[in-house]
């Protein structure tokens, strides 16, 4: 290597104060990086041609301007870990304003419903709001006087040349992959290792967010475990189930109805469509047990169980669903029906025919599908998504099925003594 190494001032303030040295190196190529400031006596102990030269403000600007950001990253990673060190007392301050603030909103509270008269009572609501006010300008003050902030000064540039490290390490979990840089010096001896992304503090144990998307390496402190694998989540995508279990978005996934986050054992897939849901909007079958959505759910409109695609067939005459176990043939028309539209013997259909008005077209419909019904009486009945004819010649007997556009289905016909065959 060879390059200059910038040495910053650096001051935190906040909570706490800190003064430090911080020293970036600026190789010949522009690439900065921070190194430890206790390496520049040893390089100077290595016998390195080392000259340190104090830097006027204004001085080596463009060496400044690449180094100032390594510096700067430092001091705002110094200030985080300072303001985390300080949020215990930070809660405990917040906490003491909010019950100092709690007991006089009591008490003003209490004055207010004992008040008399308009003036006394709106007097009293405008003293809750300025309290109100009040509280909150308070806790905005402790909050900001928690607040680290660092500043950094460029005092000195010292020109160094011998031999440097760059050092890839590649953090691996799964097919995912993270690469970091550090730089090794070897007069320093040691390397400065690579941090949490998110804290700031030692990586100690490291791990990749659990969550596909999200690219960060995290210290032990910043995770939090999917209880179906382990794999470790930061905070933002810690997603938790209804049962308090944290659950990776491999493990678990919003319901498809409510957007309710579910764990694995508490999320259920439609047999139909594979989507996941709560257990409140997937639905068991009564017959096989099998789960179905919302949309792939019908109620029995016999014994109101519920069944999935499989196990749910149709009732034309009511239009409602129906378990095998509660459809029936309609002793009249053979149909199969639920057993709560067969009455007297005969299906919903059956009981509502009528003589076909004069000039009906489903009639001619019916007429132009079998022509050898030509001279019947008719009779129609409309279920819920077809019309029925049925015809009478003085020998034979006609039913028609047709859709509700007229379109012709199927057609049955034969003598009235040997019944019906199916003619189309
Ligand atoms: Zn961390
Ligand atoms: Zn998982
Ligand atoms: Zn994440
Ligand atoms: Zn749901
Ligand atoms: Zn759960
Ligand atoms: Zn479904
Ligand atoms: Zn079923
Ligand atoms: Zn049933």
């Amino acid at each position: 290597f060879a390059g200059t190494t910038v040495l910053f001032r650096l001051r935190v303030e906040g909570p706490e104060r800190e003064d430090a040295l911080v020293a970036a190196f600026v190789s010949k190529d522009g690439a900065a990086f921070e190194i430890p400031a206790d390496a520049l006596p040893k390089m100077a102990a290595a016998g390195n041609p080392a000259t340190l030269s104090p830097l006027a403000p204004g001085d080596r600007t463009k060496l400044r301007e690449i180094s100032l950001d390594v510096a700067q990253r430092e001091g705002d990673r110094r200030a985080r870990l300072a303001e985390k060190r300080a949020a215990p007392k930070l809660a405990k301050e917040e906490s003491q304003v909010k019950t100092y603030f709690e007991a006089l909103s009591g008490e003003l509270k209490e004055q207010k419903s004992e008040s008399r008269g308009e003036d006394a009572k709106k007097e009293a609501a405008t003293r809750l709001r300025n309290l109100e006010r009040e509280r909150e300008l308070r806790l905005l003050e402790v909050a900001d006087r928690f607040r680290a902030s660092a500043h950094v000064d460029a005092v000195a540039a010292l020109a160094v040349s011998g031999s440097a490290a760059r050092v890839k390490l590649l953090f691996q979990s799964g097919a995912r992959k993270l690469e970091r840089e550090v730089v090794w010096f070897p007069p320093t001896g040691n390397v400065k290792p690579p941090v949490c992304d998110l804290c700031g503090g030692a990586l100690g144990e490291a791990a990749i967010c659990g969550d596909p998307q999200h690219n960060v390496l995290l210290c032990a402190n910043c995770r939090r475990y999917c209880q179906s694998c382990g794999a470790g989540l930061c905070a933002e995508h810690t997603k938790a189930c209804g049962c308090g279990a944290i659950a990776c978005p491999a493990h678990g996934a919003a319901c498809e109805a409510c957007a309710q986050y579910c764990c694995e054992k508490h999320l259920f897939k439609c047999v139909r469509c594979c989507r996941a849901f709560c257990r409140q909007h997937a639905f068991e079958c009564g017959v096989c047990r099998l789960i179905s959505c919302v949309d792939h759910t019908k109620r029995c409109g016999s014994c109101d169980i519920e069944l999935c695609g499989e196990h749910q067939r149709l009732c034309d005459a009511s239009g409602k669903a129906g378990c095998p176990k509660h459809m029936v043939n309609c002793p009249e028309c053979g149909d199969e029906v639920l057993d709560v539209a067969v009455s007297g013997g005969k299906c919903t259909t059956c009981r509502n025919r009528q003589p076909a008005a004069a000039g009906d077209p489903a009639v001619s419909a019916a007429l132009l599908f079998v022509p050898a019904a030509t001279g019947a009486a008719w009779t129609r009945s409309d279920t819920k998504s077809r019309i029925r004819l049925d015809g009478r010649t003085f020998l034979n007997k006609y039913r028609v099925w047709l859709g509700k556009d007229l379109k012709p289905l199927s057609a049955f016909g034969g003598s009235k003594l040997f019944g019906m065959k199916k003619l189309r």
